[in-house]
């Protein structure tokens, strides 16, 4: 059975209602990741993408919704090296963390000669001078 249509009209049904791009725009708000918000409205993944091409208010929405998708993300992320470097958080945990973990970081970086002193010293034989049957007696004739 067909669902019932609001108005005539050609060529693919609307799966992607009025209704559920809200519902859809809202997940990707609150922080969703596309694939998820497609399955969360029960719709294919391309399918938002493909109305954004020929939609252009639905394709500012979508970035809107985006944009603040990620500011959720970052904001729910815990504090942390990451948190700090990643999303610019300067909260006091951030930068803490932020500071210890370049400290370990310059820590090890500092160790590293260390190794050079380990390091396996190879005898090399000296290089064989060039057999030259004409130079000796060249310079015995010139002393
Ligand atoms: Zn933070």
């Amino acid at each position: 059975m067909t669902p019932p249509r609001t108005r005539p009209r050609r060529g693919r049904p609307a799966v992607f209602n009025d209704a559920m791009q809200t519902r859809y725009l809202d997940a990707i708000t609150a922080g969703m990741r596309l694939g998820e918000a497609a399955q969360h409205v029960g719709i294919h993944s391309n399918v938002p993408a493909r109305l954004a091409r020929k939609d252009q208010e639905f394709a500012t929405r979508l970035a809107d919704a985006r944009a603040a998708g990620r500011k959720t993300r970052a904001d729910n992320r815990p504090h942390g090296e990451a948190h700090y470097n990643n999303d610019d958080c300067r909260h006091p945990d951030c930068a803490a963390a932020a500071r210890k973990g370049r400290a370990r970081r310059r820590a090890t970086t500092a160790r590293q000669p260390d190794r050079e002193q380990h390091a396996t010293i190879h005898d090399l034989d000296p290089p064989t001078p060039p057999k030259s049957p004409i130079s000796l007696p060249l310079l015995l004739k010139a002393s």
